[in-house]
């Protein structure tokens, strides 16, 4: 069923993706509540409405539902609990538990990606230090100990090779649960940011590489430079997911392209990506409005490439550079965080490649 224009959208997560998914939404004259902790939020400043609460403060998960036609989420490590407690008041959420708890853990999802016949990197799970040591003969000795839950861009991430101290190392992991991942030479790392309607259409958008440091993502340009065939290659691996796991909205499968031609899934994101910034600029119908669509139970917008283009993210002090140089760069959006800090996210420039081969 389509929600009528004026329905209410509720999101779960106040950060900037909800803040770009408040915008999209008022566009259609569709209104968005907001469910988060904290005060002055990005996304709860263009909101209908914020609730200020923890995930799991049961009452005012209730009383959320209660208010909200449909729930949305822009944080995947929302608890799984505060998803179930929403839908047991009888409001959908999209995307729902299932792709919420297998995108939390690492181990379920390797192991549901492979089941999808995705390849991943080779991993093992490791609960403890004779685990890692074991993983790390199999696998080792070029390899990446994460954290199974919680890690982002880049934190909860050892780099392990021969000289490594396997016991130090997995110290420096706080003991948590991990995995141990073979670290992948790839020539390029790119992703696919596919929307997924309620009643299974799919839209893959341009495929996006996507540069890196210290494990944030820096820049985002499309087309990436790969062939045809591993396009084709990447986008039947993020199709076969979002059907797997029945998905309604965007989410966003991040892959390794290696030299020989082999492509490997490293994680998905069960929600609108960084590295489908440029979108509302390049595409009539950007990730955010397509998933304000699926949510909203719409048909798609489409999403073909009008220019190739790139996106830089402003991290930190690059959002200390003078308001009118930044706004020379490109087509800016700021997120409305007044407090600069170091790694954080403070905005994005997308420029148009027009003219550009
Ligand atoms: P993640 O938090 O898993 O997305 O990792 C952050 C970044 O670390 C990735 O975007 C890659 O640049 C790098 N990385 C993560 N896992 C691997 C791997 N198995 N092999 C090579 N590089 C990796």
């Amino acid at each position: 069923m389509m929600l009528p224009v004026g329905a209410t959208i509720g999101i779960l997560g106040g950060g900037q993706l909800g803040r770009m998914l408040s915008s999209a939404a008022a566009k259609f004259g569709l209104k968005t509540i907001i469910f988060a902790p904290g005060d002055d939020l990005p996304a709860a400043q263009v909101a209908n409405r914020h609730i200020n609460a923890n995930y799991t403060d049961t009452e005012a998960l209730e009383a959320f539902a209660n208010a909200c036609n449909v729930v949305t989420l822009e944080w995947e490590n929302v608890p799984v609990s505060a998803v179930e407690t929403i839908e047991a008041a009888g409001v959908a959420v999209r995307p729902g538990a299932k792709a919420l708890s297998v995108a939390q853990d690492r181990v379920a999802e390797k192991t549901f990606l492979e089941a999808c016949g995705i390849a991943c990197a080779p991993w093992r799970a490791v609960d403890t230090l004779d685990d890692l040591q074991s993983a790390f003969t199999a696998i080792g000795p070029d390899c990446i100990l994460k954290t199974r839950r919680d890690g982002y861009d880049g934190k909860g991430q050892v780099r392990l090779n021969a000289e490594s101290d396997l016991a130090s190392a997995w110290t420096e992991l706080q003991e948590a649960p991990a995995i141990l991942e073979g670290f992948v030479p790839f020539d390029l790392e790119v992703s696919v940011i596919i929307a997924r309607a309620n009643g299974g259409e799919i839209a893959p958008y341009p495929i996006p590489e996507n540069q890196h440091s210290g494990g944030i993502l820096r820049r985002s340009r499309v087309p990436a430079a790969i062939p045809e065939e591993t396009a084709e290659q990447a986008i039947s691996m993020a199709k076969s997911l979002a059907d797997q796991l029945d998905y309604v909205g965007v989410l966003a499968l991040e892959l390794f392209v290696c030299g020989d031609g082999r492509v490997l899934a490293n994680e998905f994101a069960p929600r609108v990506h960084n590295s489908g910034h440029w979108t509302p600029e390049a595409c009539l119908a950007g990730q955010f409005e397509n998933h304000i669509r699926a949510v909203a139970g719409w048909p798609l917008g489409p999403i073909d490439l009008l220019y190739p283009a790139e996106m830089d993210n402003l991290i930190g002090d690059d959002a200390a550079t003078p308001l009118e140089t930044l706004l020379e760069q490109g087509s800016l959006t700021l997120y409305g965080k007044t407090d600069i800090r170091p790694g954080r996210k403070m905005g994005h420039v997308v420029r148009l490649l027009i003219g550009t081969p």
